[in-house]
């Protein structure tokens, strides 16, 4: 199984610019919404921090939401999933659980096939459509060998062209 390790950066590097715009704006517009509207007809005010406090929170939280929903976006997009759906999904579920759901259920990232670039599960072991050896093997040691090596890491074997070229 070669599913690449998920790198946070990387990852975020997924979210549309838009999209980070839109949880900016969207935490600005709580802020405001909050202490313009919200806290002002309050009859009981809470101290001052409090109020900054819960703003800055309950802001992060929705940003935060709007991120995920972004990245869910994209993410189910390159593993070639119902993207309308999902992303329907992970807004409308109440309480984080569309999010769970779409992280317990996603499919794994699929990785292009070296010879003809179709997207190919990465627990295929041939290519669905050129039938290219997605996990080649060294005929001699049997040892798992990288598509495009010309002698085997292990042993030394010259691997043949056909089944490791590009
Ligand atoms: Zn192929
Ligand atoms: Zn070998």
């Amino acid at each position: 199984m070669s599913e690449v390790k998920p790198n946070i950066t990387e990852e975020a590097k997924l979210i549309p610019w838009w999209v980070v715009g839109l949880a900016i704006a969207v935490f600005a517009g709580l802020q405001v919404l909050m202490h313009v509207v919200m806290f002002p007809r309050e009859p009981h005010p809470l101290p001052l921090a409090w109020r900054i406090f819960i703003g800055f929170v309950a802001g992060m939280a929705l940003a935060f939401y709007v991120l995920l929903v972004g990245y869910v976006n994209r993410d189910a997009k390159r593993r070639g999933m119902n993207v309308t759906l999902w992303t329907l999904l992970v807004i409308f579920v109440p309480n984080a659980i569309g999010f769970i759901i779409y992280f317990l259920l996603r499919q794994p990232l699929r990785i292009p096939c070296p010879k003809c670039g179709a997207m190919a599960d990465p627990a295929f072991n041939f290519c669905p459509k050129c039938k290219f050896n997605l996990h080649p093997a060294c005929p001699q040691c049997h040892h798992p060998v990288q598509v495009g090596d010309t002698y085997c890491p292990y042993c030394a074997m010259a691997l043949p062209a056909a089944a490791t070229s590009r």
